[in-house]
């Protein structure tokens, strides 16, 4: 008898209850904003009964879609540094992303701020 692979559940957040650690299971959500959702949950286990409120975020593009919708505001690149394609020319110490505001390049050494 071989036991093939099981297809993963459909999109199931692996979120555990903090106090018990059993499943916790969405309850109901309702849409904040294009890229986020407030989600209700509820411990699956009767005897800790807990339910929270969370939000589900879309924090950035991982491939971009074929047609944006000009009022979703999400950047194409992480928000952390991470060598992704290296499709560009690397170019002096540069944070990739076109959100990224430019870093203040100033070596003095006694600059002040503020
Ligand atoms: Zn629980």
């Amino acid at each position: 008898m071989s036991v093939r692979r099981h297809v993963h559940h459909h999109a199931r957040i692996g979120v555990s209850c903090p106090h018990c650690g059993s499943f916790i299971r969405t309850r109901s959500s309702r849409s904040v904003s294009p890229t986020c959702r407030q989600v209700n949950f509820a411990c699956s286990n009767e005897e800790c009964g807990a339910t929270y409120r969370g939000y589900l975020q879309l924090t950035h593009i991982i491939s971009p879609p074929a047609r944006p919708n000009p009022h979703v505001e999400l950047s194409v690149s992480p928000p952390r540094k991470q060598p992704a394609n290296d499709d560009q020319p690397r170019r002096h110490d540069t944070p990739g992303g076109p959100e990224v505001p430019p870093a203040n390049d100033v070596d003095a050494p006694g600059a002040a701020i503020g």
